[in-house]
Parts: C-alpha cells; structure tokens; sequence
C-alpha cells in the first residue's frame, strides 16, 4: 500500500515511527461515535481529502471519553487515533495544554520527548507545511470542540503557520 496518498512531498520517519503511524492507521483506536456526546465536531480538510469527526463525553472538568471517525491519509487518521488515546481521562486543562505541545512539536519546536510519548511518531511531518495540516486536523479539531464548535467546518483555507 502507498504510505501516503496522493502526489504530497513523503515525510521521512525512523523505521519505528513508521510501524507505529501505520499500525494506527490500520488498527484506528477508538474510532467511533459516542452518542450521546458532550462535543461533537467534525473538520474537513479539502487538500487531502483529511477528515475528523470527533466526539467526546466530558465529567467534572475531565475527558471521560473520547472517540473518532474519519478517513483521509495516514497521517491524519493516526493522529487522531493517537490522539484519542492520548487525551482520555485528561483533565480539560490537561488535554489543551497537551494540545498545544503537539502543535508547537508540529510546527519545528523543541518539546519534552518524554511528555509526548508516541505522538513523537509524528514529528516528522513537521518540516513538509501540507503534512502539517494532516498531523494537526484532530487536534484543531479537539480543541475547538472543547470550546463549543460543534456541527461541521472546512479547514483547507487556514494556514496554520501563518500569524505568527
Ligand atoms: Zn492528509
């Protein structure tokens, strides 16, 4: 199978980070709907085809539960896949601020290997703008949801380099 779809640059991964971006995208982690669901957002990202519909069940201040559907390249979906796995039974305070590692890793900063554990795996993306997009749909997307975007949005037109 083509590791990555479509006629995109191919990030280079170690061989591990590899076999871990497709054993997700294989075996998606929780990938499902949760109905009824405390946030539920679904993101589209028209340069891949990348989507995410996400939902979560929120309980005294923490992610109780958290689940995804979605298709779209590799590098998308097991993000999110990792992602589900990452945030569950965080705190809110916990997950965004995780959130925002995730993205500063994405965009080429230096964070703590440790605290990232396997999303490491998806480092790699962080030097090919278009994968970026990939990596960081589910985590644009949980982290409007956590704020109360619900329903269905377009990402294709935002850059998330830029602004800054
Ligand atoms: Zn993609």
């Amino acid at each position: 199978m083509n590791f990555l779809a479509g006629s995109e640059p191919e990030p280079h991964f170690d061989q591990l980070y590899r076999e871990l971006i497709l054993d997700h995208y294989r075996l998606p982690r929780n990938n499902r709907v949760l109905e009824p669901a405390d946030a539920d957002l679904t993101q589209f990202n028209p340069v891949c085809g990348d989507e995410v519909r996400l939902t979560a069940r929120i309980r005294d201040g923490a992610i109780e539960d958290i689940a995804f559907v979605g298709q779209g390249c590799s590098i998308s979906q097991s993000s999110a896949s990792m992602m589900t796995e990452a945030i569950r039974g965080r705190s809110l305070e916990d997950a965004s601020t995780l959130a925002s590692y995730f993205r500063a890793m994405i965009l080429g900063e230096d964070v703590d290997e440790a605290a990232m554990g396997d999303l490491m795996s998806l480092q790699g993306t962080s030097r090919y703008p278009t994968r970026v997009k990939c990596a960081i749909l589910a985590w644009d997307t949980l982290q409007k949801a956590l704020g109360g975007t619900s329903g269905r949005e377009d990402v294709g037109s935002s850059d998330p380099d830029s602004g800054g």
